[in-house]
Parts: structure tokens; C-alpha cells; sequence
């Protein structure tokens, strides 16, 4: 028999065929494994989850939509589908869904492909106060093909100014008014901005990409019956695979948006993430999760008590979703020193502008945190309690501009340590 395979090709793990990549993989699980993560983007996916992904399922390619597919051969690629897209309805409770987006960015794009012409305006919120770079920034593609024009905060208090929101609107009259972003930590009043939209004849889009899992573990205010559209993304807080969810509460704009998902901006379904997405939807659904979604609400706002009561400024006094920003500038330093020295310390995070920020963004005078991850792992209030103290001397000691920071950073690194081995990650497979 003529073979085109090297051997082992069919049957052999990446550990004998591969041992270059598989060491680098390794590496990152240990790395995860060992870390506190704090990073409000990451989640920590099932083992059900990881398998979902290394399937023959990678193998198929197919375009459209189940029914209606380009290529043959669909009919399982179309049940899961049809079973991802059902669970989506249900866990949100709406009439519409879509779950082929590659990404959150690529789900935004695919409304904006939908409701609007190259040159229209759009009211978003600005990205130094929080938005995201798919609603606009001028670095994103819709930034340059869009009138963009940007809402923020106050600065005095970080929260949202909805007369603001309503004034431009009133001015600009854009087409599309997003709301929701990558690092506002307050629940958003959807009713208030449906009604702006209303009020000026705007489509309303809520991304919820940081909160879907509180949404749908019933702790958050629920976007989906206010919004016309509702984009999501499965990984972050809803602790599934990297990709992206369209809603709708009615199916009224199902061919506008599904077009625009394909064959608008995407090609072929990433039908194994598909698959990853059913079973994150299907775990969403348990029961288990909605205990999930009110830990990582507890524990968001024990952070912020505990980093509070360490006299470190919180950006709007605490937090209704899973992440929190501090505001560094009464403390005299900025987050890419802070966030590299945590790094150092085995807690990750990122630095991030606050409202009014005056440093370039790689330098911000803030930092974010998240507890999504280390809630899935286990952390509870406790160890949140103490994940805030660790954060709060490393801080501390930066700000005094101890000479002895490495012995400060590795004394934190071996609580870290001690802390993360009562709560592993994936142990052998069973
Ligand atoms: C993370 C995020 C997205 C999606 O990001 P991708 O990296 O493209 O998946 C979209 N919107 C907001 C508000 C986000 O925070």
C-alpha cells in the first residue's frame, strides 16, 4: 500500500509526532495551572469543551446555513448546528440566533454589514472609556469606513451620562447606537438606551461580550428583549470556546443578519468550534451555572472591597460584572509598570486607560481585573480576599519604590503557588 502519510499520521498523538509543539503546550498549561489569572478576556474552558474541538468535525467544510448548505454531506454538521443555534434561543430566551462568528469582533462587523452603507453614523462608546475596537476605534476597520462618533463617561465617577448619549444622538442622528464595551464595570440601563434609539430612529445594538454569562445565569440586567441585536462572545464570562453569538429577541432581521454573517464577512463555518459552542451553551444550562454566574459576581465585588479597603481607588466604588478597574494615579504609578510587576508576581492582568486617563495607551494609569477564570477553577470569597491583599502589596511596594521588589515579587509568587495548588486545572483525562 502506497502511503502519503508519515507514520503515526492517523494515529499517534502530537506528543510523538510533534514533540516541538507539544512541549510549547505543555508550557502554556503549566502556565495557566500555576497562575492566578486575572485577565477579565480569559475563562477556563471544559475538559468536554477541549474535546469538542480536537474532532473529525475540523475536517468538514460547509457554507450557509442548515438546509442550505453549499457543499454535501451536511446532515450532522447541520443537526449540531441547529442544536448550538437552539440552546442559544433558550439559554437567552429569544427567537434568533446565530452561532457562526469567528469572533466578537467578526459578530459586531456582521451587524454593522447588515444595517448599514459605508459613510453612516454610528454612536458608540468611546474606547478609552471603555468601548471596544470593533465598535469603531479608528484603528478598526468600522472606524474607517464608518462615521463614528463616541459617548464616555464621567469622569468624576466613571459611570455612563446618559443625557450625553441622548444629546449626541439627538445631534448625529446615527444609524446604529451600540452600547456595552471591554471595561466598564456597571450594569447598563438597556430600557434607557432603547429608548434613545427611539427617540431618534437608531438601530440598538447591546454587546454583552463581557457579562452573557451573568446575563444568562440570571444575575445581570438582560440586554436581549431591549436591544434589536445582541452580540456575544462564547469565551470570557460564558467560560466557552473563542467565537462570537449573534441574538435577536424576534427573528424579523434573521436573513439581514444571517446574510451578513455569510456570505457578508465570513466563508465556511468553523464547524468544530460550532460543536464547542453547543456544549458551552448546554452547560450554560445546568443548573450549576447559575451558581457559576453568582460567584463570579460575589467574588468581583469582594476583589474590589478588598483592594477598597487597601485604600486603592476603584473605578465607580465596585462592580455589577466580572471585572473591575483600579485607578493607579493617587497611588503615582502607571498600569504597564504595575501590570508587568503583578506578571512578575504570578497574577495576571492588564493595564487599561481609566476615565480621563492622560497616558498613552501602552502605558495607562490603570489596571483591570477580572475574576471569571479564577472563579471557574474555585476561588471563592476568600480567596478572592486574599488575591486582593497579594494585589495590594505589590502595588504598595511600587509605590514606595522599595529597592527590594524582586524579593517582594517573589514572595507573592510563592503564595500564588500555595494558593493555586488547592485548585488545580485539568488533571488526567478520566
Ligand atoms: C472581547 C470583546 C469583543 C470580541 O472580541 P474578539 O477578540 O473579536 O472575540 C467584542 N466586544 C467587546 C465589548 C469585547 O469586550
Amino acid at each position: 500500500m502506497t502511503t502519503y502519510c508519515h507514520k503515526g499520521y492517523f494515529d499517534h498523538g502530537i506528543e510523538d509526532i510533534d514533540p516541538q509543539v507539544h512541549a510549547m503546550l505543555q508550557d502554556e498549561e503549566d502556565r495557566q495551572d500555576h497562575g492566578v489569572e486575572l485577565i477579565a478576556s480569559e475563562n477556563i474552558v471544559s475538559r468536554a469543551t477541549l474535546d469538542a474541538l480536537g474532532t473529525a468535525m475540523v475536517n468538514k467544510t460547509v457554507e450557509g446555513y442548515p438546509g442550505h448548505r453549499y457543499y454535501g454531506g451536511a446532515r450532522h454538521a447541520d443537526r449540531l448546528e441547529i442544536l448550538a443555534q437552539e440552546r442559544a434561543k433558550q439559554l437567552f430566551g429569544c427567537a434568533y440566533a446565530n452561532v457562526q462568528p469567528h469572533s466578537g469582533s467578526q459578530a459586531n462587523l456582521a451587524v454593522f454589514v447588515a444595517f448599514l452603507k459605508p459613510g453612516d453614523c454610528v454612536l458608540s462608546m468611546d474606547l478609552s472609556a471603555g468601548g471596544h475596537l470593533s465598535h469603531g476605534s479608528s484603528a478598526n476597520l468600522t472606524g474607517k469606513w464608518f462615521d463614528i462618533r463616541h459617548y464616555g463617561v464621567r469622569e468624576e465617577d466613571g459611570l455612563l451620562d446618559y443625557a450625553q448619549v441622548a444629546a449626541l444622538a439627538e445631534r448625529h442622528k446615527p444609524k446604529l447606537i451600540i452600547c456595552g464595551g471591554s471595561a466598564y464595570p456597571r450594569a447598563i440601563d438597556f430600557a434607557r438606551f432603547r429608548q434613545i434609539a427611539e427617540d431618534t430612529g437608531a438601530m440598538m445594538l447591546a454587546d454583552m461580550a463581557h457579562f452573557a454569562g451573568l446575563v444568562a445565569g440570571g444575575v445581570h440586567p438582560d440586554p436581549v428583549p431591549h436591544a434589536h441585536v445582541t452580540t456575544a462572545t462564547t469565551y470570557k464570562n460564558l467560560r466557552g470556546v473563542r467565537g462570537g453569538l449573534i441574538l435577536a429577541p424576534d427573528s424579523g432581521f434573521e436573513r439581514k443578519l444571517n446574510s451578513a454573517v455569510f456570505p457578508g464577512v465570513q466563508g465556511s463555518v468553523i464547524l468544530n468550534a460550532v460543536a464547542a459552542k453547543a456544549v458551552c451553551l448546554g452547560e450554560a444550562l445546568r443548573p450549576e451555572f447559575k451558581a457559576y454566574a453568582q460567584a463570579v459576581l460575589d467574588n468581583a465585588r469582594q476583589l474590589s472591597a478588598s483592594l477598597m479597603e487597601r485604600g486603592l481607588r476603584v473605578v465607580t466604588g465596585g462592580t455589577d460584572t466580572p471585572l473591575l478597574l483600579v485607578d493607579l494615579r493617587p497611588k503615582g504609578l502607571t498600569g504597564a509598570q504595575a501590570s508587568d510587576s503583578l506578571d512578575r508576581a504570578g497574577l495576571t492582568c492588564n493595564k487599561n486607560a481609566v476615565p480621563g486617563d492622560t497616558q498613552p495607551p501602552r502605558v495607562t494609569s490603570g489596571l483591570r481585573f477580572g475574576v471569571s477564570a479564577g472563579t471557574t477553577r474555585g476561588f471563592g470569597t476568600a480567596e478572592f480576599e486574599k488575591i486582593g491583599h497579594l494585589i495590594a502589596d505589590i502595588l504598595a511596594a511600587l509605590s514606595a519604590g522599595s529597592s527590594g521588589m524582586e524579593a517582594v515579587e517573589q514572595r507573592c509568587f510563592a503564595q500564588v503557588r500555595k494558593l493555586t495548588q488547592d485548585f488545580p486545572i485539568y488533571g488526567p483525562v478520566k
